[in-house]
């Protein structure tokens, strides 16, 4: 509620977060509901999200952009592996020329959100971050586009001794802009994506980086252009050249991610004669890229031309694999006695994941912990009406979901509209049935979240699809279903029934 003008703001859909999720959630929306009105609302300044938060040195993306691009709007370079610059250009220009820049407000957090059943409608509780002023906006659907993580800090475990060490300790979610590392000794403490990235990208300028790790990861030297889209765009045209790349590489992630399941000790001597071609010749490969799990247990790392092997090849970067025990004066200490000397210390040691951008949801007055309730088709959460939330990939471009999730919205919508609904709410025939983790993921930034995040049920369409072409098969069936309960408000109950209703007496 506004206070001051005495009215509630209302919308048909609000979208929060304003990154590649919600700028692609609104082109969808606005494509197929036209008569619909949208806002997004942004806890930042700026749109873009993880592409505007993320500045540190040779921030890139680790998926190609055709098939991280949206389907909509080709990506037009044969630079597959693109920086984070050139995404949030992408991303800017893409809600710029389909006007959605203007449905977005800036610098509002949405805190809470309840549902009415009475009155078939969300209050959302918004606040502005820079004044702290507090509003209210009222929507019929709430779409959560908030991304998985906590903006305000990243994860950095507690290292003992951490305020001895004399120089700047950084993380990469607050990159100084300022900061000169050129000629200095770094040390980047990690082994995932972003530590792979700071270390050839920092070896340019600065006297050494160290990429200092306790158990190492998979790393796959891919190609940083991509051959075929350059030929399919040559003999088709960008739109069509586009979209049949987009389709080969979706296809070769799913291809790819299988094999490693299937044959994981084949994908692994695979990726270590890869590593090790790369490498000089007497490297110990094994002490530094060959993980203790198995590959796709968690995201593999990706390194554009090789360019870490480069790094290191040159003598310009090293990786070092110990316990740290302590933070020195001038470095760290680790377990075994080694000592790394350094004038900077980068902690790449991941995100704090956040579910559900960190709102508080009620329905009808009782408070929503995420962790008690399904996932619907991966989109929704039992017991929840008239809310989606964007969820990604972990073994493919998180953008690939982000079409088929909003393409099934938009139909869920018109049918819904055809029939005079206005609520859907996922309920399970079986609510006692077992749940599964959401993520089966074994990276330690989603096993630390488990516990905050939603669940997955032991069958469909609770289920996660193990990958996107099972998923986007599963979204393009029929949105009505047995455990999709619809009513109007209006017309005053519900329009179809779940055996949980039943038994609760409420039909
Ligand atoms: C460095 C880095 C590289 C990555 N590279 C890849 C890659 O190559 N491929 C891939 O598939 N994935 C990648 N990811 C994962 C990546 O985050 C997603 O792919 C994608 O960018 C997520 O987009 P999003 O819009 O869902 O979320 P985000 O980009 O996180 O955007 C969410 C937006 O919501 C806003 N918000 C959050 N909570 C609220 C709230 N309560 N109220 C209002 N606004 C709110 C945030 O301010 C933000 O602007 C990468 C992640 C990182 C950190």
């Amino acid at each position: 509620m506004d206070a001051a003008a005495g009215h509630q703001e209302f919308v048909d859909v609000l979208i929060v977060g304003a990154g590649i999720s919600g700028i692609g959630a609104a082109y969808y929306l606005q494509r197929d509901h036209p008569g619909r009105r949208f806002l997004i609302v942004e806890a930042r300044e700026a749109s873009g999200g993880t592409w505007d938060l993320f500045r540190y040195p040779g921030v890139r993306s680790d998926s190609d952009l055709h098939t991280f691009g949206y389907e909509f709007r080709p990506w037009r370079s044969e630079v597959a592996i693109a920086s984070g610059d050139r995404i949030l250009e992408y991303l800017r220009e893409t809600a710029g020329t389909h006007g959605i820049d203007g449905h977005i407000r800036y610098r509002t957090t949405v805190t809470a959100a309840s549902w009415s059943s009475a009155d078939a409608r969300w209050t959302v509780s918004v606040s502005d971050a820079v004044t702290g002023a507090r509003s209210e906006i009222s929507c019929n659907w709430l779409i959560c586009a908030a991304g998985y993580y906590r903006y305000d800090e990243g994860f950095t475990p507690r290292f003992a001794g951490r305020e001895r060490f004399a120089g700047p300790v950084i993380h990469p979610q607050h990159w100084p802009q300022d900061l000169d590392y050129a000629g200095k000794r770094v040390v980047v403490i990690g082994s995932g994506a972003t530590a792979v990235t700071l270390l050839p990208a920092m070896a340019q300028t600065a006297a050494h980086v160290t990429m200092l790790q306790r158990t190492p990861s998979y790393v796959l030297p891919v190609p940083s252009h991509d051959a075929v889209n350059a030929r399919l765009t040559k003999w088709f045209g960008d739109e069509r050249g586009y979209s049949m790349t987009r389709w080969v590489n979706a296809n070769r992630q799913v291809v790819l991610w299988r094999f490693c399941r299937k044959h994981p000790k084949a994908a692994r001597r695979l990726i270590r004669h890869l590593n090790a071609k790369l490498l000089p010749a007497d490297y110990p490969v094994d002490e530094h890229f060959n993980p203790p799990y198995g590959p796709w247990d968690q995201r593999m790392c990706i390194v554009p031309d090789g360019d870490l092997f480069g790094a290191i090849r040159d003598g310009k970067a090293s990786v070092v694999t110990g316990h740290i025990e302590t933070f020195t004066e001038d470095g760290v200490q680790l377990y075994d006695g080694r000592r790394l000397e350094a004038d900077i210390i980068v902690t790449a040691t991941g995100l704090n994941v956040q579910a559900l951008g960190g709102m508080a949801l009620t329905v009808d007055g009782s408070p929503v912990n995420a962790h008690d309730h399904f996932v619907y088709k991966g989109l929704m959460l039992s017991g929840v009406p008239n809310f989606v939330f964007v969820f990604g990939y972990t073994n493919a471009s998180w953008t690939l979901k982000v079409g088929s999730l909003c393409e099934h919205l938009c139909r869920l919508l018109s049918y819904m509209d055809s029939r005079g609904y206005d609520a859907a709410r996922p309920v399970a025939a079986d609510p006692g049935m077992a749940g599964l983790p959401f993520l089966d993921f074994q990276a330690g930034y989603i096993k630390r979240a488990l516990g905050r995040l939603p669940r997955q049920g032991a069958r469909a369409p609770w289920r996660l699809s193990p990958h996107h072409r099972a998923d986007a098969r599963m979204l393009r069936r029929r949105v009505d279903g047995p455990e999709l309960v619809f009513s109007s408000a209006l017309a005053g109950g519900s329009a179809a029934g779940s055996p949980e209703e039943a038994r609760a007496g409420r039909r």
